[in-house]
């Protein structure tokens, strides 16, 4: 809409709306929704893996009742936060969960309940663009913590501690990690639950991707091992992301403090999406049946971009076969990805460069490939067109 003739002056934003800024790098990977692109960028789950059928059939029966679309509690629906409660390994009381528009709405009321603008966190390096998003528009100073093959280095945070550092809570995440497919092992998730009971900070273990691991140990989440903890979980990559269903557990004091905060933001989270998710999660044996079906997609389809790599970039690249999730990291010795970026779109494919996931300029020489949505074929197709991009 352009400003009404009579208008002055243009309009000012406030502080927390600049913070949150566009990047070249961002409007690039616009252009690779074009027809022709091979996108490897995009972070969206395999659609041929949406159960449209059983939904379907849930909402012909709900729809004929009204109390599925009036308005509803902020907390979420008792079943739906039952369902969750009883599939958590720790032992968790139904009350202690938070239904939660998507998680990117559980970790923005996190953030929101904990800090103050100017307010230190802490977060993997690399780490989530959207978590890192959430942590500028809420005016935090990001302390990056250097994740390595073993997700997040708390010995790194630790030394940050030491110094001084005294951030208001820690961002992870922490199984089959966004962007780089990592997985905190035990050992490391006590060593960080130690610093959080130390220095007083709270985990925020941002976990989407856990349910869709195929190989190596799932280790029990942080709020096993620290009451301050927060766990993020969603329906996003198991169910369908524009449900927009996710959800909370943690402390319950913390957890009331969110659910005022979300109340303010929208009320509650959509009833017909809970209802419905609820109608066909709580079936006898549904979930389970459905991650079956849906995890051996997955992994077929990581399994198909690692060989196309091996066999057409050998040495060049340097990789880790992921074990789960929707993403492989490549690190190219040399080469400036940004710069990358721009070759491939005119080959026709499209990744994310591994500058856009670091606050702080790091990760030049990496990017992340998603094999969620493309089949064998036209991903082993990506990788040829990206070997031509780089000459
Ligand atoms: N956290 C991570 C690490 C993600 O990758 C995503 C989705 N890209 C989200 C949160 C957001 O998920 P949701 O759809 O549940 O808001």
């Amino acid at each position: 809409m352009s400003a009404a003739p009579s208008d002055p002056s243009p309009i000012t934003l406030s502080a927390r709306a600049r913070g949150v800024r566009s990047s070249a790098i961002r409007d690039l990977l616009k252009l690779t929704e074009q027809p022709h692109v091979l996108s490897m960028a995009g972070g969206l789950p395999a659609p041929d893996t949406f159960p449209t059928g059983a939904l379907a059939e849930a909402a012909q029966g709900l729809l004929a009742d009204p109390a599925t679309v009036q308005y509803a509690t902020t907390e979420g629906l008792p079943a739906l936060r039952h369902w969750v409660a009883a599939r958590c390994v720790a032992p968790v009381d139904p009350d202690d969960v938070l239904v939660t528009t998507g998680s990117q709405q559980g970790l923005d009321l996190v953030v929101r309940a904990l800090t103050d603008p100017g307010d230190t966190v802490a977060a993997d390096s690399p780490g989530y663009l959207g978590a890192l998003q959430v942590l500028q528009a809420n005016g935090c100073r990001v302390l990056p913590v250097p994740v390595d093959e073993a997700g997040l280095d708390p010995a790194a945070l630790e030394a940050r501690l030491a110094a001084g550092e005294r951030p208001r809570l820690v961002y992870t995440c922490a199984s089959l990690q966004n962007p780089t497919g990592t997985t905190l092992p035990p050992e490391r998730r006590r060593h960080l639950a130690a610093l959080a009971d130390r220095y007083g900070f709270v985990i925020v273990e941002d976990d989407p991707y856990s349910a869709l691991r195929w190989a190596g140990e799932q280790p029990d989440p942080m709020i096993t091992l620290t009451g301050r903890a927060v766990w993020l979980s969603t329906f996003s990559k198991t169910l369908a992301p524009g449900l927009r269903l996710g959800w909370m557990v943690g402390p319950t004091d913390l957890l009331a403090a969110v659910a005022r905060l979300k109340q303010s933001a929208d009320l509650h989270t959509s009833s017909l999406s809970q209802h419905l998710a609820a109608a066909v999660v709580t079936r006898p044996g549904w979930f389970d049946h459905h991650l079956a079906g849906l995890v051996p997609v997955y992994a077929e389809r990581a399994r198909a971009l690692a060989a196309a790599l091996r066999s057409t970039l050998g040495d060049r690249v340097a990789f880790a076969e992921p074990a789960g999730g929707m993403f492989l990291w490549v690190t190219l010795a040399g080469v400036d990805t940004d710069a990358l970026l721009l070759r491939a779109v005119e080959e026709g494919m499209a990744f994310v460069p591994g500058s856009v996931f670091h606050v702080d300029g790091g990760g030049t020489d990496a990017l992340r490939l998603s094999f969620a949505t493309l089949d064998p074929a036209s991903l082993a197709d990506g990788v040829a067109r990206l070997a031509r991009a780089l000459g």
